[in-house]
């Protein structure tokens, strides 16, 4: 016989975990399925394990989407302080680490266990394991879902099965397959918050320098900065500077990077050259970055063997302008494999901003990096989930 739930939701992740409990506590019959064998497997393995929750000041600005006004309406009923509540209530320990954003002090397990006991407290169910094979509607407003293990009925569905990053935590493209069947465009997706790489001749120097981080400030082509850290590694640019800026980077286009940023350089080498003449250019700039990161440019023969009186200020501007601009190409991003959210997805113009439902499709939501929204790094992903899932279950539980 047919099993039937109030609700069947698609992805026990970060968005489905939690809308679930908050339609079980409402008491709404639910059903989570996932592929997976755990529940929360990204989670888990977010913030290098700590998961960076949240942030004390999301504001519609940090997300990317081609409808900025779109998340607007779900962070605003549903905020960081409100999921701070929660972690409170749960007496989970964390820190603001840097630039507002929150982490458990112990491990993101604590994330998980608590999404799970929120669950519990609804009696919601969670199926594991599952393939899902097909997805139908039906003639009175209900859906069908087939998986292994038969067919399920529901009046609901919301799908909560996110981007394409990290297929090894299993990420699949079904949520786009699903908005696909339904006639909803998805714009086409790529790799977010990801570290870049670049080509040779460039990466065999830049990879010299693998594991140095230093403090920077990076400028798209479209004139977002970001000032945090640059790391250079074996295949090119990470760090945090860099997966913010791989947001508003597209294949082609270059990278401004500010090796020095809130200092100026053409100030401190002309006051040098009247207070040190007789140092070596390279032993001053030295003082400012690492040896090695400087060593790099004197490799590529950008910076003079000079002393510092030796200097024009023709000269000085160019050292200036080269360590504040150093203009670079980047070839390609690390892609999925390495990527922490997926930019693109389904076009959120045909979904109502207040309640996730499909306009044109009754009983039909979809919540978190599915859609077309993707945030900054920082906690910013985590809060669209929880924001976006509970926008959908308040419609749910009050319509
Ligand atoms: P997910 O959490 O990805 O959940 C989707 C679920 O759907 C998964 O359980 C998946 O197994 C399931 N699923 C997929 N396809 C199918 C299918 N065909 N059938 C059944 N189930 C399916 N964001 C932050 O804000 N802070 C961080 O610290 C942070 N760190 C991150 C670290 C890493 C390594 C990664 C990869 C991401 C990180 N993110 C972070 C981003 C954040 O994890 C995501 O934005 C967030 O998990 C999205 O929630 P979601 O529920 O939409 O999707």
């Amino acid at each position: 016989a047919d099993r039937e739930y109030d609700v069947v939701v698609i992805g026990a992740g970060a968005a489905g975990l939690f809308c679930a409990s908050q339609l079980g506590q409402m008491g709404k019959s639910v059903i989570v399925l996932d592929n997976g064998k755990k529940p929360g497997r990204k989670i888990l393995m977010s913030g290098g394990g700590r998961c960076n929750f949240t942030n004390l000041n999301i504001e519609p600005g940090a997300f990317i989407s081609h409808n900025p006004h779109f998340c607007k309406s779900a962070l605003a009923r549903y905020t960081q302080w409100d999921f701070i509540e929660l972690i409170r209530r749960y007496d989970i320990p964390y820190h603001e680490k840097t630039l507002g954003q929150l982490f458990c002090d112990n491990s993101a397990e604590d994330i998980v266990n608590m999404l799970l006991e929120e669950c519990k407290l609804g009696n919601v169910k969670i199926a594991l394991r599952q393939t899902i094979k097909s997805i139908e509607k039906l003639f009175d407003d209900a859906f069908s879902i087939g998986s292994q293990d038969g067919e399920i009925i529901t009046k609901k569905l919301v799908i909560a099965t996110g981007g394409l990053s990290m297929p090894g935590l299993g990420a699949t493209p079904l949520g786009y397959q699903i908005a696909e069947q339904f006639d909803l465009p998805v714009y086409p997706t790529r790799a977010g918050l990801v570290p870049l790489t670049l080509h040779k001749p460039l990466l065999d120097h830049v990879a010299t320098l693998s594991g140095i981080s230093i403090a920077s400030e990076v400028k798209s082509e479209t004139g977002m900065t970001f000032k945090e850290n640059t790391l250079f590694t074996h295949r090119g640019l990470s760090g945090p500077a860099i997966l913010q800026i791989s947001n508003y980077w597209k294949e082609g286009e270059s990278l401004i990077l500010d090796l020095l940023p809130g200092h100026s350089l053409k100030e401190l080498l002309i006051h040098a050259k009247s207070s040190h003449p007789n140092q070596q250019t390279k032993t001053f700039i030295s003082q400012l970055l690492p040896k090695r990161v400087v060593e790099l440019f004197y490799e590529m023969n950008l910076l003079p063997v000079t002393t510092l009186a030796e200097l024009s200020l023709q000269k000085i501007e160019t050292i200036d302008q080269l360590l504040h601009s150093w203009a670079i190409k980047p070839n390609s991003t690390e892609g999925y494999r390495t990527a922490e959210v997926t930019l693109g997805g389904i076009d959120t113009n045909y979904i109502s901003s207040k309640t996730m439902e499909v306009k044109s499709v009754k009983g039909l939501y979809f919540i978190g990096e599915v859609l077309d929204v993707t945030g900054w790094l920082g906690g910013y992903n985590f809060q669209w989930a929880w924001s976006s899932a509970y926008a959908a279950a308040d419609a749910i539980i009050y319509e």
